[in-house]
């Protein structure tokens, strides 16, 4: 799944492969995906955007948006997206295929579940979209030390730093992936209750929050996640997937994975105690 520091990399190659360029021709729903959710019917997509320019490309936390003069393509965060120049070969499933004036395709194809959403701009009033756009996400300034700590006193007490982190759209972006770097740097177990930390933890919170996403993105984001080339990020996750039958980093120790909250994590129960 794309989360902040994947969605900031991918608006930038985007940005960089697209800008200027006119979409010539456009295929949405062309493999039927009982997970792939579409704003209005994806058969009038042809309609709303061919013959439009690219204007821009951002990322809106873990969503991607792309400006085309009035309208507005937004791709939720289980969305694959890749790029082929007009010599390459493109896959031929997909959910949206754009193909641009100098031939080069962009395409989008859903991972287990995601939403594509083309619309006149301000119309969209989808609040996982809203919130998104609205929320200051923590690699902008605005996400400060009192910003967090006001969401941190705000959540109720009985909640786990992982439902804290990863729910209720409380920081857009941040998932089930990064947070376990989150947590592992700040020494702090997913299952751990707000109420049983103290200040000290949540400044410590706080900065490792900042830096290890600040860092994911600096590096072409996670290792667990491909860029618009397909390539994987320069981000060496600590705790994933690919590293939780290494030893912890810091103590030797084993790190245990377990399912929680619909997602699995993992820690170092030496580094990472739950209190
Ligand atoms: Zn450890």
């Amino acid at each position: 799944m794309l989360e902040l520091p994947e969605s900031t990399v991918l608006a930038s190659q985007l940005e960089a492969a697209l800008k200027e360029k006119q979409i010539v021709s456009v295929k949405a729903n062309s493999s039927p995906h009982g997970f792939a959710f579409y704003s209005g019917d994806p058969q009038n997509y042809p309609e709303y955007l061919e013959g439009k320019q690219v204007s821009g490309v951002s990322a809106l936390a873990g969503l991607i948006e792309m400006q085309l003069e009035e309208y507005r393509l937004v791709f939720g965060d289980g969305i694959n997206l890749r790029y082929f120049s007009a010599e390459e070969k493109y896959p031929d499933k997909h959910q949206l295929m754009l193909q641009f004036s100098d031939g080069s395709v962009l395409v989008a194809a859903v991972q287990m579940y995601g939403g594509i959403w083309a619309f006149i701009e301000g119309s969209n009033d989808n609040p996982y979209y809203l919130a998104a756009k609205e929320k200051p996400s923590p690699l902008q300034a605005e996400f400060d030390r009192n910003y967090f700590t006001r969401l941190f006193y705000e959540a109720d007490p009985k909640l786990s730093l992982k439902a804290f982190l990863a729910t209720q759209q409380r920081i857009p972006g941040l998932g089930n992936g990064c947070l376990q770097d989150v947590l592992f740097c700040a020494k702090l177990h997913p299952k751990t209750k707000l109420s049983a930390i103290n200040e000290e933890d949540v400044e410590n919170l706080f900065c490792s929050l900042k830096q290890t996403l600040a860092k994911m993105t600096e590096q072409g984001g996670r290792n667990t996640e491909k860029d618009l080339f397909g390539k994987p990020g320069g981000y060496r996750t600590v705790l994933s997937k690919n590293t939780w039958k290494s030893p912890c980093p810091v103590c030797g120790g084993e790190i245990v994975k377990q399912p929680y909250m619909g997602g699995t994590i993992y820690f170092c129960s030496h580094c990472q105690p739950q209190v």
